[in-house]
Formats: C-alpha cells, sequence, structure tokens
C-alpha cells in the first residue's frame, strides 16, 4: 500500500526490518501474556535506537533542501543527539547539540559518543529540551551555514514519519509469522514515536492499541501531552494527505511511573533492567526503556492483560546511557 511515504525524501542510515523476538522465559517469570519485543535498540546507527527511524526522514529532508548543518538538542545523556551525531557524521553534514547541563569531569555513556561522531556541543544550563536551538541556529546561519533545525527528540511531521513506517514493518513481519497482537507498549517522552505509531496503525489497517508510558513530567505550553500528540499526529496525517481528526482522547498514557522524575532511576527501573538482563540476556536503559518495561511489569502483575492477550514491548534503545548510571545500578 502506498500513503505517499515512499516518496518522501529519506536516507538509509539503520538496519531495517529490527529483529521482532518473542521474550518467553520474562513472559513466563510474569506468568500473564505472550511477550514480543520489537528491538528497536539494534536499528544499527551508533548502538541504535528508536531515532534512527525519525532520522532517515529527517536527514533526507535535509539533504534534499541543501543544508550542510544540523542542530539539535537534549539532556546531556540524550540517545536522541547521539544518534543524531552519528547520522550527521555518516551523511557529511555538520552537527551541532544544545544540551542540558554543564560538561561533566567525566564525559561518558552517549556524550562520549557524541565526542567521538565530531558534534559540537553547546551547554545550556537548565534548559535540556532543546530551548536555545533558535538562537545557535541564527549564529550559524549568521556564519553562512545552511542550518536544519532538528526539534527536541526528532519529533515532528517528519521524524515521526519513521513510526508510520515502522508500523508497515511490524504488519509484515507479524503477518510472515501468522502472529497477532493486541497492544504495543511504549515509553514515551517527546512524543514522535507515539503519533506515529498510532498514524500508523489507521493508515495500515493495523487493529492494536498503543500504551504509552510517562518518562518525563514536563509538558510544554501549558496543554496535556495528549493534546500534544493529537496536534503531531493530525500534522502527520496532514502531511500524508490522510483524512484524519486526532483529539487527545485517542491517546492512553500512564503517568504512575515518573518516580522522581526524568532521568533519576529508582527500584523501578532497577528492577526492571535487572529482570530483563537476567532472563533474557536483553539490556534495557535507566531513563526510558527501563522505567516503560517497569511500568509494564506492574501491569502485567495487576493483571490488566487477560491471559490470551498478546502484547509487544517496543525496546526503542538507549542503552549506552547505562555506563554513565553505573553507580546507580550497580547490583552490589
Ligand atoms: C527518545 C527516546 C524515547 C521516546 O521517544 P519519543 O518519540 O521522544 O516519545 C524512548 N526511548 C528511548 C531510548 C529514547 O531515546
Amino acid at each position: 500500500m502506498s500513503i505517499g511515504i515512499d516518496e518522501m525524501p529519506r536516507i538509509e542510515i539503520g538496519f531495517f526490518p529490527t529483529p521482532l523476538v518473542e521474550v518467553r522465559r520474562l513472559a513466563a517469570v510474569l506468568g500473564g501474556p505472550r511477550l514480543f519485543m520489537k528491538r528497536d535498540d539494534l536499528t544499527g546507527l551508533a548502538l541504535g535506537g528508536n531515532k534512527t527511524r525519525k532520522l532517515e526522514f529527517l536527514l533526507g529532508d535535509a539533504l534534499s533542501r541543501g543544508c550542510d548543518t544540523v542542530i539539535t538538542g537534549g539532556a546531556a545523556q540524550s540517545n536522541h543527539c547521539r544518534q543524531t551525531a552519528a547520522a550527521a557524521a555518516a551523511v557529511g553534514l555538520e552537527c551541532h547539540l544544545a544540551l542540558g547541563g554543564e560538561e561533566p569531569p567525566l564525559v561518558n555513556g552517549n556524550l562520549l559518543l557524541d565526542r567521538l561522531f565530531g558534534a559540537v556541543v553547546h551547554w545550556c544550563g537548565e534548559q535540556r529540551k532543546g530551548e536555545r536551538i533558535p538562537e545557535i541556529a541564527a549564529g550559524l546561519r549568521a556564519l553562512g551555514r545552511r542550518v536544519y533545525i532538528i526539534p527536541y527528540g526528532g519529533s515532528d511531521a517528519v521524524g515521526a514519519m519513521g513510526f508510520v513506517a515502522a508500523v508497515r514493518e511490524l504488519k509484515q513481519q507479524l503477518a510472515s509469522r501468522n502472529e497477532k497482537i493486541d497492544t504495543v507498549i511504549i515509553p514515551s517522552s517527546s512524543g514522535g514515536t507515539h503519533a506515529g505509531l498510532t498514524v500508523g496503525i489507521d493508515a495500515f489497517d493495523f487493529p492494536a492499541q498503543v500504551i504509552g508510558i510517562g518518562i518525563d513530567k514536563g509538558v510544554s505550553g501549558g496543554g496535556s501531552y495528549e493534546s500534544e500528540l493529537a496536534v503531531l499526529a493530525n500534522r502527520i496525517a496532514g502531511t500524508l494527505g490522510l483524512q484524519a481528526n486526532y483529539d487527545a482522547d485517542r491517546f492512553r498514557m500512564r503517568y504512575e511511573y515518573l518516580g522522581a522524575g526524568y532521568g533519576v532511576v529508582g527500584d523501578l527501573e532497577r528492577e526492571a533492567i535487572r529482570l530483563l538482563a537476567r532472563c533474557e540476556g536483553i539490556l534495557a536503559d535507566p531513563v526510558y526503556t527501563g522505567r516503560a518495561l517497569g511500568g509494564m511489569i506492574d501491569m502485567i502483575r495487576g493483571k490488566e492483560f487477560a491471559p490470551g492477550d498478546t502484547v509487544l514491548f517496543w525496546h526503542t534503545g538507549g542503552v549506552p546511557a547505562l555506563f554513565e548510571y553505573a553507580g546507580e545500578l550497580h547490583a552490589g
């Protein structure tokens, strides 16, 4: 089926389809529904992650517009920034990153990788969501650069297209194995993954519900996060020329796993990371997938799914941040 997505500028920087695996030992330990995992931690670009899907479209757009420089922003341990730095290197673009915090004494995890990929880091203190991108971009433009701005998390209609396409990929994988899933669980933070999957589910007629696990308390702009998701989904649908009218009610979010806030590891994340590692030999990350997995485990233990259900956990990556959290994760 073509919905125009294949006509959009796109570069190939990942290895797709990512593996779809059944995690039987974890499911047996939890005693709940059948569990699958979509391994976007294995997208192949610079230790992997969900941003690779977005960047295929974002950098495709940047190159088609003749840009020579990209800028984006995030936390000091941003997976999105690390994958952007790698993707920019792979296609010969200069990469600038607006990162929250200050230069740490020891550069580790994603930040170490940003540096290896040659990104220019602009430290932004309290502003960890790319608030200073416009100002830095203006400075670069004044120097004659053709700058492409990638918003926080790569979550605009262009980037989210990667997750519309991901639904087609998953649908084909399931069909070829004669499997069906009922629910997709994702960490949901800047929204591109959640909104893109939702539009993809409608566009490719793939009947599954998406449940987003909240990662970050902060919602910008005063509206609810769900209404931001609806705005983004309507933009994606508009770009594809689809008839759609999303509103906040369409999006299911769970906020009870936020713990002490963004990037703060608690017992929920620690236990989930250990359980997955010990049952399956698979790593989850401290900020996103550890929290979302912890949420899913809690929902399974709370009998929120019927035994006959099949649940898919979308592993969105983030594993390089583990090393920065050694102190909080050390098993003793
Ligand atoms: C960015 C990120 C997410 C969240 O995806 P959004 O599209 O920003 O909601 C989830 N997991 C990991 C590992 C990420 O880096």
